[in-house]
C-alpha cells in the first residue's frame, strides 16, 4: 500500500523552550500507526534540537528548506549534507512561500530536490497554483510545469524515495481549504503526469494536500483516493490539532 504522511511545517516559529513544549505535549497525545509517516520541518537550526526530542517516536524530523550548492563560499547557506548531519529525514523544497517571497526558480528548485535526494533526504516537493492561475484555468498546467522542471533532469530517479505536496497557494494561511474534490482532482493530474514516467512508481508516490488543513477537515480530504496525508502549517504549531490531523490519518488505516 502506498505510504502515508502528515508533516508539519513550523515555518519561521520556535525557540528551544517553546519547541520542547511543542513535542511534550504532541508526544504526550501521539500514537504510532503502521503505513504512516508523522514529520516535523522545523527550522534549521532546531533540527538537531527537534532529532534529539523526537528520537524514539517514530515522528521524522526535517528541514524546510536547502541550499543549492554543496560547500565553498556561500555565505549564510545550509547545504543539504548539513542537514542530514544534524537528523533530517524529510526536506521541503519548493515550497510557495520560497518560491513567491525568495525568488526560487522551477530549475532552483530541480537543483534543490537533486542536492536533498544525493544527501539521502526525502525532498518534499511542493507544487501549486496561485488565485489568479485557479481563476485563469491553468491550475493543471502550472502543477504540471512545476513537475515537469525536476521531472525532466531527474527522470526516473525523481521517482523514487520522494514526496510531491499539492499545496494551492491560495490556500495556504488563509484558513480557505481546497475542497476534497479539488484537491482529488489536481492529485489525479499529477498522479497521471508522473504515471508517464513510471507508472509503477507513480502508483508507489505518497501525494500530499497542503493549505489550511485541520482537525475539523483532514478527514474529508484524507478520504480521497489520491490524497495520502497532508502538509500542515499553521496547525501544526498546536499539539492537539496536529494530533487530531494524525488521527484522522490513523482512522484510515485501522
Ligand atoms: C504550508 O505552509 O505548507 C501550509 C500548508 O500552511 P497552512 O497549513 O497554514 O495553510
Amino acid at each position: 500500500m502506498r505510504r502515508k504522511l502528515v508533516v508539519g511545517n513550523w515555518k519561521l516559529n520556535g525557540s528551544l523552550a517553546a519547541n520542547a513544549a511543542l513535542v511534550a505535549a504532541f508526544r504526550q497525545r501521539f500514537l504510532p500507526a503502521t503505513g504512516a509517516v508523522c514529520g516535523v520541518c522545523v527550522p534549521a537550526v532546531y533540527l538537531a534540537q527537534a532529532a534529539e526530542l523526537l528520537a524514539n517516536t517514530g515522528i521524522e524530523p526535517g528541514a524546510q528548506d536547502l541550499s543549492r550548492e554543496v560547500r565553498g563560499a556561500f555565505t549564510g547557506e545550509v547545504s543539504a549534507a548539513m542537514l542530514a548531519d544534524v537528523g533530517a529525514k524529510l526536506c521541503i523544497v519548493g515550497h510557495s512561500e520560497r518560491r513567491a517571497l525568495f525568488g526560487d526558480t522551477d530549475e532552483q528548485v530541480a537543483v534543490k530536490f537533486g542536492r536533498a535526494k544525493a544527501a539521502g533526504l526525502t525532498p518534499i516537493l511542493c507544487v501549486g497554483e496561485t488565485l489568479a492561475e485557479r481563476e485563469a484555468g491553468v491550475t493543471d498546467a502550472v502543477v504540471i510545469r512545476q513537475l515537469d522542471a525536476v521531472l525532466a533532469p531527474h527522470g526516473r530517479a525523481a521517482l523514487e524515495n520522494a514526496v510531491v505536496a499539492y499545496e494551492p497557494v491560495w490556500a495556504i494561511g488563509t484558513g480557505k481549504t481546497a475542497t476534497s474534490e479539488q484537491a482529488q482532482s489536481v492529485h489525479a493530474v499529477i498522479r497521471a503526469r508522473l504515471a508517464k514516467v513510471d507508472a509503477g512508481l507513480a502508483a508507489e508516490m505518497p501525494i500530499l494536500y497542503g493549505g489550511s488543513v485541520k482537525a475539523a477537515n483532514a478527514a474529508e480530504l484524507f478520504a480521497m483516493p489520491d490524497v495520502d496525508g497532508g502538509l500542515v502549517g499553521g496547525a501544526s504549531l498546536d499539539a492537539q490539532e496536529f494530533v487530531g490531523i494524525w488521527n484522522a490519518m490513523r482512522a484510515r488505516l485501522n
